[in-house]
C-alpha cells in the first residue's frame, strides 16, 4: 500500500497541469469506475491508493499530458447523453458537434419518417444521436474507413439502434438514393495548418482535407444535388473560420435558406442550406 490517497493523486495529477474535471475521470477510469463517479471520489478523498492503480493512473496521466485524448484511453466517450466506444481508428468526438445534430433535428422536425444520412460517420456518433432522438427516420451512415465502420456498428449494437452502415466515399455507396437530409461532419483542417501536428493522436483521414481545408466540403455539395429530396437539408459542421466560405459554396451551387450555426464557444461551426423545390 502506498501512502498516496486519492485526493492527493488527483492533485498531482492537476499540478503536472490535467483540467481537474480529466484528472478525476483518469483517477475513476484507473480504479475501474465510471467517469459518472466523481461524487465517489470527494466522498473517499481520504482512502489510500493501491499501488497499481497509482502505476496505472500515473501512465495515463502521461499519456493525457502527450496530448492523447481522455477518450482514447478510457475507451468512450459521452456524446448526445449517449456513452460511445471510441479508439484511435476514429475521431474523438467533440462537444460541439452536438451542434450539428440540433440542427438536423430542427430540420426534420415537421418530416415524418425522414431519410437521413450522416456522410463520414466515423464512430457514428452524429447517424446514432439522430436515431436514438427520431426513432422513426430511416438512418444511413457512410464511411471510406472500413475501421470506423467496425467502431460505428459496435456502437449501434451496444445501444440497440439501427442504422444503415455503408462502406465507401461519400456518394459511392448511396447511387440512386434521395434524402430528407444530409449531414457531415467532414475532414476540414488544412494539410498545413500547425494545428494538426497537435491531434496527432487523431486519423489524419478524418482531419485533413486539403490545400484550404474545403476539399471534401467542395466534393459534397457538388454531389449532394443529386440527392436530396426537394426542400432536403445538407448541414455541415466546418473550421472554425470557414463558415463564409462554404456559404459561399453553397449559395454557388443553388442552395437557398442558407445559414449558420455556432458551436458552444459562439464560433460558427455549422453551416447549411436547402436544396429548392424548383431549380
Ligand atoms: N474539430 C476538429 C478539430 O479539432 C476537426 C474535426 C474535423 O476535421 N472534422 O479541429
Amino acid at each position: 500500500m502506498s501512502a498516496l490517497t486519492v485526493s492527493r493523486a488527483a492533485a498531482q495529477a492537476q499540478a503536472l497541469g490535467l483540467p481537474r474535471l480529466e484528472a478525476q475521470i483518469l483517477l475513476l477510469h484507473a480504479m475501474g469506475r465510471s467517469g459518472h463517479d466523481r461524487a465517489w471520489l470527494l466522498a473517499h478523498g481520504d482512502d489510500p491508493l493501491e499501488d497499481e492503480v497509482q502505476t496505472i493512473f500515473n501512465s495515463h496521466v502521461q499519456r493525457r499530458l502527450d496530448t492523447e485524448p481522455v477518450a482514447y484511453i478510457t475507451g468512450q466517450k459521452e456524446f448526445y447523453g449517449l456513452t460511445f466506444q471510441i479508439d484511435k481508428r476514429v475521431l474523438d468526438p467533440r462537444a460541439d458537434t452536438e451542434t450539428l445534430v440540433e440542427w438536423s433535428l430542427s430540420c426534420l422536425a415537421d418530416t415524418p419518417k425522414p431519410q437521413v444520412v450522416d456522410l463520414g460517420t466515423g464512430s457514428g456518433v452524429i447517424a446514432l444521436a439522430l436515431k436514438h432522438a427520431r426513432p422513426d427516420a430511416a438512418v444511413w451512415a457512410v464511411d471510406a474507413s472500413a475501421e470506423a465502420l467496425l467502431v460505428a456498428t459496435a456502437n449501434a449494437q451496444h445501444l440497440g439502434l439501427s442504422v444503415d452502415f455503408h462502406h465507401g466515399s461519400w456518394f459511392a455507396p448511396l447511387s440512386g438514393r434521395t434524402f430528407d437530409a444530409i449531414v457531415s461532419n467532414p475532414p476540414y483542417v488544412a494539410s498545413s495548418d500547425v494545428h494538426l501536428q497537435a491531434l496527432k493522436y487523431e486519423p489524419l483521414s478524418a482531419l485533413d482535407s486539403g490545400t484550404d481545408g474545403l476539399d471534401d466540403i467542395r466534393l459534397i455539395v457538388r454531389e449532394a444535388t443529386h440527392h436530396l429530396q426537394p426542400n432536403g437539408w445538407l448541414l455541415f459542421e466546418h473550421g472554425y473560420d470557414q463558415a463564409h466560405a462554404v456559404q459561399t459554396l453553397l449559395a454557388n451551387q443553388g442552395f437557398v435558406n442558407v445559414q449558420s450555426r455556432p458551436d458552444l464557444a459562439g464560433i460558427l461551426r455549422c453551416t447549411g442550406g436547402q436544396w429548392p423545390t424548383v431549380k
